[in-house]
């Protein structure tokens, strides 16, 4: 089994649903509200660890109820949550109106999230101990930054989701191995809308990118190597929520059980295409013995 330690969010995504979003002094009776489990780190623990790695999460939840059902739904995939604090105050939450067109508008409250400004005592070892530490960007920058620099001190292999998509200090590229952002993400960090220019252009920033292209599949690109696209399976998708989340974390593993880079692509595309079939973003996250059903 790989070692793998999730530095990053956890947050309840509180969802409503509802034919047509509400202006500025309007109310609206809405359809459907729902509480899932979510937080860019939480998502990428939760693929790994159902992918087959042995999954730790470092960050922090609120002492309150969504905390607690935030903590137990990373237990039940599996994540050990030594490392996953509990503060005074509230849950990093989301909340999401959907309207019927498939539309959404956002709001991002921290939280707890927002406290992780930097590593505790007893992390850096955590991180010490693991094949890959995967890092995005929903808690603040300089525990992301010290969470890379503590990897790259312990040659552990550091793969970041620059998402929220966000201008990023150079120390902070300059201690990650492999970069994965989609392609909005690769677009703002480079100015170009071009994914293959983009790609080549990050490499003047970190060794190795993947950019994901949704039903696309995804574009690689190192120091060493020529871009080379990766297709992913044809689906149906239902909900591409989550699907990056899914292929981060199961090339995670791919990687840390030693599967060559174009190998570890083709097996995270077919777990992110096994996530987009299926409704939500945690609970269409694959298992590991479905995905080895379809790329052995
Ligand atoms: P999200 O924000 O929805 O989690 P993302 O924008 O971070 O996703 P995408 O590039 O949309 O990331 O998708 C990540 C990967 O998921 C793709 O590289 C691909 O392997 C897979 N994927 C996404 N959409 C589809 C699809 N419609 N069919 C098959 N695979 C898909």
């Amino acid at each position: 089994m790989t070692d793998i330690v999730v530095l990053g969010s956890t947050n309840m995504d509180l969802v409503t649903y509802v034919a047509k979003a509400p202006q500025r002094g309007e109310t609206v009776t809405g359809r459907e509200f729902r509480t899932v489990p979510g937080g860019k780190g939480a998502n990428q623990a939760i693929a790994a660890a159902r992918a087959g790695g042995n999954v730790s999460m470092i960050g922090a939840v609120g002492n309150d109820a969504f905390g607690t059902r935030l903590r137990s739904t990373l237990e039940h995939s599996g994540v050990d949550t030594d490392d996953l604090r509990t503060v005074e105050g509230p849950s990093g939450t989301a909340h999401i109106v959907v309207d019927d067109e498939g539309g959404n508008a956002i709001v991002v409250i921290p939280g707890a999230n927002g406290t992780l400004d930097h590593l505790s005592p007893g992390d850096e070892g955590v991180i010490a101990s693991a094949d890959t530490l995967l890092l995005q960007l929903e808690i603040p920058i300089a525990a992301v930054l010290a969470g890379a620099q503590a990897a790259r001190r312990h040659d552990v292999r550091t793969i970041l989701t620059p998402s929220p998509a966000q201008p990023l200090p150079d120390e902070l590229f300059a201690a990650v191995d492999l970069l994965v952002p989609n392609e909005h993400e690769a677009t703002t960090l480079t100015g170009r809308t071009d994914p293959r220019e983009a790609a080549v252009g990050l490499l003047d920033l970190v060794p190795a990118v993947v950019v994901t292209l949704g039903a696309a599949g995804s574009l690689y690109v190192s120091r060493d190597t020529d871009p080379v696209t990766v297709p992913a399976p044809e689906v149906t998708a239902v909900d591409s929520t989550g699907a990056g989340d899914t292929f981060v974390g199961a090339l995670a593993v791919a990687l840390g059980e030693g599967r060559p880079m174009l190998d570890a692509l083709a097996w995270a595309a077919e777990a992110a295409a096994l996530s987009v079939q299926r409704e939500g973003a945690t609970v269409s996250m694959p298992y590991r013995p479905e995905i080895e059903e379809r790329h052995a």
